[in-house]
């Protein structure tokens, strides 16, 4: 069964947040690290404690494997071996590919996949030898079908896709599961830096007609956490009011 300490990665706002507090309110001890933010860091730790579990967050670039190991080493003593984690750190450099130099490219990519990467790879060798363990990944709408003026997100984020596919095959015998959720629009920081006519557009293309909440996925990344997902693994979760149709 599934080990009750989680692992956030990009949790001081928005989707990951959210996760942090309700995987608090179903019980987990839960860390998790953000890369600048320690105000809004205190805050969610300060919400998530009321659960009555236990709560550190950290400063942490997952773009840094020694900054990622780091973390882990003061995860695992603070609060005991990791069962759950979930890769929410992400960014997003939004330009026409024609304008988009090597930096928005490798920025996006670096975050986002080999932050994925570095996090996955420092938590997953003591999840074999525990013989458990539950990764989620964030993915994207855009990485499942593409979106303008976000080559360098949809390759970061279809990346994160085949990254988890092929996780989940590797690991499952151990007694481990990996998972995708691919979020559409979601009402967080990220989204409010959107251009006035983007989000119109946006808005009209979902068929529920309104942006998604940042605890509507978390309610998922919690299902996904939790045994009743136990048979579920390799798969990506579309949760997006209906836009990848
Ligand atoms: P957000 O910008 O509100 O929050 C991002 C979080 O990631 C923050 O806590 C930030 O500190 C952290 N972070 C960024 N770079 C980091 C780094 N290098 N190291 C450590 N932490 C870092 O973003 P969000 O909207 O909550 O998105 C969360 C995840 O969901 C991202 O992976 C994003 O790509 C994905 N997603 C979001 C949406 C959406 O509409 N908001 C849609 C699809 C997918």
């Amino acid at each position: 069964m599934n080990e009750r300490v989680a692992l956030v990665s990009g949790g001081s706002r928005g989707i990951g947040a959210a996760i942090v507090q309700r995987l608090a309110e179903d019980g987990f001890d839960v860390a998790f690290c953000h890369r600048s933010s320690p105000e809004a860091a205190r805050e969610v730790e300060k919400r998530a404690l009321e659960s009555g579990v236990r709560v550190m967050s950290r400063q942490a670039d997952v773009t840094d494997p020694d900054a990622v190991a780091e973390l882990l080493k003061a995860v695992r003593e603070e609060l005991g071996p990791i069962g759950t984690v979930v890769t929410s750190a992400g960014i997003v450099r939004d330009k026409p590919l024609a304008m988009m130099g090597g930096d928005d490219w490798r920025q996006v990519l670096d975050v986002n996949l080999h932050g994925t990467y570095n996090v996955c790879r420092a938590a997953v060798f003591d999840m074999i030898k525990r013989r458990v363990g539950t990764v989620i990944t964030l993915s994207s709408a855009a990485g499942v079908q593409g979106n303008a003026m976000q080559t360098n997100y949809a390759a970061s984020k279809a990346g994160i896709i085949g990254f988890t596919r092929s996780l989940a095959k590797e690991v499952g015998r151990y007694g481990i599961r990996a998972n995708a959720v691919a979020p559409g629009f979601i009402e967080t920081g990220m989204t409010a830096e959107l251009p006035g006519p983007v989000r119109e557009q946006a808005l009209a293309r979902i068929p529920l007609g309104r942006m998604g909440q940042p605890e509507e996925v978390a309610d998922l990344v919690a299902f996904l956490a939790s045994d009743r997902a136990a048979y579920v693994t390799g798969a990506v979760f579309q949760i997006d009011g209906g836009i990848l149709g």
